[in-house]
């Protein structure tokens, strides 16, 4: 299932012929409209059956006639995996790399961060430039959706807690800022278009992605050269802190991270999950 929010915050799910079946109606009346994908993933086991019956007589409009938001607006907690790709590490403090000579260490000694959910936007909106003078770098990677609360995780039962999968980009200032303010600029964190459910995804453990700007390959990868995989991040991250349905982590970024500017176009592909394209513009 390819779940969407567009236009006021409705919910869609993607039928065969593209278009949406509008599901808004399934969540309460009462649920703030950024609010209303926590609330479907929340009772997701309840309301499956009634999207699948949506997608098979589909009433609403088609995907190129509505305005498609990020899929999830609102997570309450959004992670993210730091230097969690061997080649990432080698790149950052290596010979001319961003931090030369600094000496980089992985998510072994880092574990987590947290980025503002504000930063969150989607494919209606663009990347924003704060300062013209810094440098500011796209990373590409695979977000996790998580479907149901976990507390205290064993990795071996860590998938049975994974909603789905997005596109998503990490974008980055560089400079000596602690990650979580660099990270968190309001339109740092685009996903989408949709959130593909994790039926969809044979194996968590291999999905290829990459990343262009300007037609111009950057970065490709796939989950297979994590150093921390998708179970191990989900046993890390929840032996912390509880995560509820609807909380998002970034897996981290392969090598290939490079910086934007405005007027650019970035182009981030995920095998079986989907294309995430965003302008980049100046901060109005
Ligand atoms: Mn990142």
């Amino acid at each position: 299932m390819r779940l969407y929010t567009f236009d006021d915050y409705r919910l869609g799910a993607q039928a065969d012929d593209g278009r949406l079946a509008d599901i808004t109606d399934l969540v309460s009346a009462d649920i703030a409209p950024r609010d209303r994908m926590t609330a479907l993933i929340t009772h997701w086991d309840r309301l499956a059956s009634q999207v699948r019956g949506a997608v098979r007589s589909p009433s609403g409009p088609a995907l190129f006639d509505v305005t498609v938001r990020a899929p999830q607006p609102r997570p309450r907690t959004l992670l993210a995996a730091p230097v969690n790709y061997l080649r990432h590490q080698a790149e950052m403090g290596g010979d001319g790399g961003v931090y030369a000579d600094a000496d980089i260490k992985t998510i072994a000694s880092y574990a987590g961060f947290v980025k503002a959910s504000s930063s969150i936007t989607g494919p209606d909106g663009a990347i924003e430039i704060p300062f013209p003078d810094r440098r500011v770098d796209h990373e590409a990677e695979v977000g996790v959706v998580i479907g149901r609360r976990a507390s205290r995780v064993p990795r071996e039962r860590a998938l049975d807690h994974v909603f789905g999968y997005v596109p998503l980009l990490d974008i980055t200032i560089r400079g000596e800022e602690d990650r979580s303010y660099r990270k968190s600029f309001d339109t740092f964190t685009p996903i989408g278009p949709a959130i593909v459910t994790a039926d969809e995804i044979p194996d968590p453990a291999d999905i290829a992605f990459r990343l262009s700007v300007n037609g111009q390959e950057r970065q490709k990868s796939t989950t297979r050269h994590l150093i921390y995989d998708i179970p191990r991040l989900i046993e890390l991250y929840s032996e912390a802190m509880t995560l509820e349905p609807g909380d998002i982590i970034a897996t981290g970024t392969p090598e290939g991270v490079g910086p934007i500017s405005p007027g650019d176009q970035v182009v981030l592909t995920v095998e079986g999950v989907g294309e995430l394209t965003m302008p980049v513009v100046e901060r109005p």
